[in-house]
């Protein structure tokens, strides 16, 4: 019979799993709440008992599964399967996620950085077409990203794909790296509502998004976005800016690495072919000639599936 694979999402809200087939095709999918108390002690142990009841309830033995795949925030230690300062779970020191896990389960475990992890899914099954040349930009409270190159992960010596940390303005907002500038400071979604706050302070014109701010109600990237959308020129000077300094950070990226493709996921991404298309123009207009044809730039596909499946591609080495 043909093997299982298992696919963890480890987030600060919730954990998501998936049982795949060894083709990314999903069988089962869950969640449980992340208990985060207690210095984050309970998550290991949580995500245990929900795979052995998950698979007492689907009747599945462990000797059916190739492997455990797992995505986590933090700085993640391929080679030992540890995790340490991820802050949104309270790790701040090391966790053995493999060996608790492989103990308990008797599955083989492999773990990597939930960014790329996310890359991985949407190489695998979605924007990126299964391509050896993929590179993944998320844009959700941060940004960050993965680099798929040669069919693999590039990790650097420790921590490449780094994108929401490329700087697109030297002078520019100060990020929580310490640097200023970076790509994260202007297109997550905290940072395109700071640059809608900025933008307000100039801006003398009869624009909703100026009354709302003005009014000194709370706004989101996604109220920016549906305001441009229905043309609100400070809506739209607002995503105009965004928009260059992430057609600029893809540039870099294609100029770089020229990929066959960029993939844009993460929750701001919601924006769809609007942001899509102006991303594009500054795209094109920084791109080296030969990567402006060969390069181009996709949303993601996958949405909240791109962690487990990426998750999950990570055991298919155990097959
Ligand atoms: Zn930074």
């Amino acid at each position: 019979m043909e093997k299982k694979l298992i696919g963890i999402d480890l987030g600060g809200t919730t954990i998501k799993f998936a049982i795949l087939t060894l083709t990314g095709e999903i069988q089962q999918k869950w969640s449980i709440q992340t208990n985060i108390l207690d210095d984050g002690s309970h998550i290991v142990p949580d995500i245990i008992t929900s795979i052995k009841h998950h698979l007492k309830l689907y009747q599945m033995q462990p000797s059916q599964f190739s492997g455990i795949g797992m995505g986590s925030p933090g700085t993640v230690d391929l080679k030992n399967g540890t995790v340490i300062g991820a802050y949104n779970l309270n790790w701040k020191t090391l966790q053995p996620v493999k060996t608790a896990i492989e103990k308990e389960l008797g599955i083989p475990f492999l773990i990597d950085n939930d960014a790329n992890v996310a890359a991985l899914g949407e190489r695998w099954k979605g924007a990126g077409e299964n391509d050896n040349e993929v590179v993944f930009v998320t844009l959700g409270t941060g940004v960050g990203g993965g680099i798929i190159s040669n069919g693999k992960l590039v990790h650097g010596v420790q921590a490449a794909g780094e994108i929401g940390h490329m700087i697109v303005e030297p002078n520019g907002y100060l990020c929580t790296c310490g640097n200023h500038g970076c790509l994260e400071t202007y297109a997550s979604a905290t940072g395109i509502v700071r640059v809608a706050r900025d933008l307000a302070e100039e801006y003398a014109g009869p624009a909703k998004l100026k009354k709302l701010l003005d009014d000194g109600q709370d706004i989101s990237s996604k109220i920016v976005f549906d305001l441009a959308k229905e043309a609100d020129q400070l809506a739209l000077m607002v995503v105009d800016q965004v928009c260059s300094y992430l057609g600029l950070a893809c540039a870099n990226i294609g100029n770089l690495l020229n990929p066959s493709f960029i993939v844009i996921g993460g929750g701001v991404s919601a924006a769809g072919e609007f942001l899509l298309d102006r991303v594009k123009k500054y795209f094109l207009k920084y791109t080296f000639p030969t990567v402006r044809t060969t390069t181009e730039l996709k949303l993601a596909q996958l949405g909240n599936d791109a962690g487990v499946i990426g998750a999950a591609s990570l055991a298919l080495t155990f097959n």
